[in-house]
């Protein structure tokens, strides 16, 4: 049975991929310092022997005592609000978190792949954005915490790669949405269906005519899972092209919801990127893969998982409760 160690387990993303891998046979070592993750998003994995659980924070030493064939470093704080909170987490998570999981993939002669992220092209200056375009980013700005750790992530990967002869992938994720989402981490969607559903009205940042192409998360799953067990090392950008402004996405959410919310404009963010649109050429030739889901599906299923989630958490301001959980 192949071993994959999976930071971030208990994040939207990670949750995702530890149920896949689960499922494609592996025994899966989920690892998280709860930050961000939430427990409630695997703990349904917990009676599996199959699955383990280490609460570490990968931003120390990381010590794994059983043998690693992949890896998967997917911890880090991915949302504006969040690098606004807990910047140095997010500097450290991608710098020092990431040269412990490479040290740990040549020490256990694992395969590691890295999750980057379309930030590293900043607000881009081409559209669509293809894998050689160096970027525009401001390295001293409420997002630079995030970018350039995730540009610093790419280089000690690839160096690894080039000086160590690593085994290493580098996935460069564009919005993704689904399931499991924190309802308060002031991403987009969960923002907007939060408000339809308290009620309330949809802030709508800026004039809303900036872009963003949203990717459910099983395509991006499938996508993580091509590129891990292919042969390539430069970036793959992985994202859904369908590209949408944030005001016609307000709409499609309103319609989705049947909310009588209105939409409401608020100052736009510093930095925030005005177009943002996957070129996947390199995604279609070297993995086979394009996204399935459309973004009417995909919404769907994610407006029924917030639906279905207890009333009183449409309220909560905070999330992490592994304290509360260990007491239980
Ligand atoms: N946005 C918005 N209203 C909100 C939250 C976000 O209009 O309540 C905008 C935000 O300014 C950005 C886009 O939606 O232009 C996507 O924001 P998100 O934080 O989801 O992701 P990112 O900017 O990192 O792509």
């Amino acid at each position: 049975m192949k071993r994959i160690l999976i930071t971030g387990a208990a994040g939207f993303l990670g949750s995702h991929l530890c149920e896949r891998f689960l499922k494609e046979g592996f025994h899966v070592i989920g690892m998280d310092n709860l930050i961000t993750g939430r427990i409630e998003n695997i703990e349904h994995l917990f009676r599996l022997k199959e699955f383990t659980f280490y609460h570490h924070d990968v931003t120390r030493f990381v010590y794994v005592p059983e043998e690693l064939d992949y890896i998967l470093h997917f911890a880090s704080p991915a949302s504006p609000i969040d690098y606004l909170k807990i910047p140095i987490q997010t500097l450290k998570v991608g710098s020092l978190g990431t040269h412990h999981l490479l040290g740990l993939a040549k020490a256990k002669k694992a395969c590691i792949l890295v999750a980057s992220t379309s930030e590293v092209y900043g607000d881009p200056l081409i559209h669509p954005q293809s894998e050689d375009y160096w970027g525009h980013v401001n390295p001293i700005g409420p997002r630079g915490v995030y970018d350039e750790a995730k540009r610093f992530q790419e280089a000690i990967t690839m160096a690894y790669h080039r000086y160590h002869g690593l085994d290493t992938k580098i996935a460069r994720i564009f919005n993704t949405y689904g399931p499991r989402m924190r309802l308060n981490d002031g991403r987009v969607l969960p923002a907007f269906i939060g408000q339809a559903l308290r009620g309330e009205d949809l802030t709508v940042f800026g004039d809303g005519k900036q872009t963003r192409s949203f990717c459910f998360v099983d395509d991006l799953v499938e996508g993580i899972y091509r590129l891990l067990l292919s042969d390539y090392h430069e970036p793959v950008n992985l994202g859904n092209p369908d590209e949408v402004s944030i005001l016609e996405f307000a709409s499609e959410i309103q319609e989705l919801t049947g909310a009588r919310s209105k939409v409401v404009f608020k100052p736009l963010p510093v930095d925030d990127p005005m177009q943002r649109q996957p070129d996947i050429s390199r995604a279609k030739d070297w993995l086979g893969w394009e996204p399935r889901v459309s973004r009417s599906e995909g919404l769907k299923v994610t407006y029924e998982y917030f639906k279905a989630l207890p009333q009183e958490d449409l309220y909560k301001t905070e999330h992490n409760n592994f304290e509360e959980y260990i007491k239980k």
